[in-house]
């Protein structure tokens, strides 16, 4: 085991192309990089790697076939919308099997004991995507994707899944809730998009914890209840993996959420993921970017993220 810490991500990633004005866009992307370079102690120390494309059965772990491929076709039609607010470009199909490829490969990499925590910055997000459907910007949930590849390829018992974005991972929680050896929590701004998560919403296996929370509470209290709820959602669960669905979007002054958390909270909440991580699952960490929709604060809060996994 080394103390390197992964920045994964691909060039395709850039290919999704949501319109003007939409707040889903590329420059989310490059505020990361670009912070990184101002921390060049931690440019230096972590493993740039670009991912790889998932193919399209590994992305039917987790969704619909005929789902993924009617994506493919918009985008080789040069694309169309899914939702209200879920595009696809011509290279959006090239993006979302980017984002998807990169946070298998961080799990490759955390299997192979090589790094062990990564930090994967994908779009499009993925913890709207529905079965067979895209949804709130996602087109694919990448951390789902993970968790039932983890499970289903690599065999591995049981993984756990910690959803921070500010908006429920009703997506994530659709496509894992039958299977009882992935566990997911979720804190979320309630009530607001997308209207699920509610706190006796516990999945039909009972391996969901959703923590619903109102705007404007102070920060520790954010941070308090989504620790308390890993830690019982890990009571006589062992996690082999964690899997971290990291939305920066749950930091204050974000333009779609009224969550209260500073760069200090990303921190805290890192390393207290990575130390429990340290002692289930030799350290076992895959984090990969959800929301986060002020570039500057989202490119800190990305840099912050990976200083703490290092
Ligand atoms: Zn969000």
């Amino acid at each position: 085991m080394t103390n390197t810490v992964a920045f994964i991500s691909h060039a395709d990633c850039g290919r999704h192309d949501t319109g003007w004005g939409h707040p889903e866009h590329v420059g989310r992307l490059r505020a990361i990089p670009r912070a990184l370079r101002n921390d060049f102690d931690l440019y230096e120390s972590v493993d740039h790697l670009e991912g790889r494309h998932a193919s399209e059965d590994e992305i039917a772990l987790a969704h619909d076939s005929r789902y993924v491929a009617s994506v493919r076709e918009l985008a080789e039609a040069g694309g169309g919308r899914l939702d209200a607010d879920t595009v696809a470009s011509g290279g959006s199909w090239a993006a979302a099997t980017a984002g998807a490829g990169c946070v298998l490969d961080a799990v490759d990499l955390a299997l192979a004991g090589k790094t062990t925590r990564s930090f994967c910055a994908v779009r499009p997000p993925g913890h709207h995507a529905l079965r067979d459907s895209g949804m709130g910007f996602c087109l694919f949930g990448n951390v789902a994707i993970a968790a039932h590849y983890a499970r289903r390829v690599k065999r591995l018992d049981r993984v756990l899944i910690v959803d921070w974005d500010v908006h429920h991972g009703n997506g994530t929680q659709a496509l894992v809730e039958d299977d009882a050896n992935i566990r997911f929590v979720s804190m979320h701004q309630w009530p607001w998009y997308p209207g699920t998560g509610a706190a006796g919403d516990r999945g039909p296996k009972r391996s969901v914890w959703n923590v619903p929370l109102p705007a404007g509470l102070p920060r520790e209290t954010y941070v308090g209840e989504l620790l308390r709820n890993v830690d019982a959602a890990t009571t006589g669960f062992t996690p082999d993996l964690v899997l971290v669905s990291a939305g920066f979007d749950s930091l204050a002054g974000d333009p779609l959420g009224g969550f209260t958390l500073e760069m200090d909270d990303v921190s805290r909440l890192t390393r207290e993921l990575a130390s429990r991580a340290g002692q289930w699952c030799r350290g076992r960490l895959v984090s990969a970017l959800e929301g986060g929709y002020a570039p500057d604060r989202l490119g800190e809060a990305a840099v912050t993220h990976m200083r703490a996994l290092l």
